[in-house]
């Protein structure tokens, strides 16, 4: 999947949570965000490698593309060093939530993701569609229609609860 369907994507999960945790909901999306883009840190041309060429590099040699940082390990790693190093609990939740959701999203794709790396098995939906895709375009007006929503529900509580 693209970038933008990618924060898209962390930003709906983490108003999705907002709705059932009492975290700030604004770091909460904010952290989803990035959270959304750091998986993709294995391939050059995404929006985080090119921001980082010289640790996507160095990622994309070591363990491939959507290998390792799109693994239930680095999702379990990254939970330890958050907890460890951010005190603040929304931001490390929010990542987390945002790297959740990429890597469901990479589950839609024929390539799928090697979930349980080391292990080399592919792990993906029954239904899959390509990065780029007309599908992924529909993918991603569903899930700004779904972040809206979202919004409008945290909106109203915001209201009712003043
Ligand atoms: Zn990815």
């Amino acid at each position: 999947m693209e970038g933008n369907t990618h924060i898209v994507g962390g930003i709906t999960a983490a108003l999705a949570f907002a709705h059932y945790s009492n975290d700030n909901p604004l770091i909460l999306v904010g952290a989803g965000a990035i959270g959304a883009l750091l998986p993709d840190i294995c391939h050059k041309g995404s929006k985080i490698g090119r921001t980082f060429p010289m640790l996507s590099k160095f990622v994309n040699t070591l363990f491939g593309h959507r290998s390792f940082t799109h693994s239930l390990l680095f999702l379990l790693l990254m939970m330890l060093v958050l907890h460890t190093f951010i005190p603040y609990r929304a931001i490390s939740v929010g990542i987390i939530i945002g790297m959740a959701s990429h890597i469901l999203l990479d589950m839609c794709t024929k390539k799928g993701v090697k979930l349980f790396f080391p292990a080399s098995i592919a792990v993906r939906f029954p239904l899959t569609t390509k990065t780029g895709s007309k599908v992924e375009n529909v993918v991603l007006m569903l899930l700004v229609i779904c972040s809206l929503y979202f919004s409008y529900q945290l909106i109203v509580e915001f209201i009712a609860s003043a």
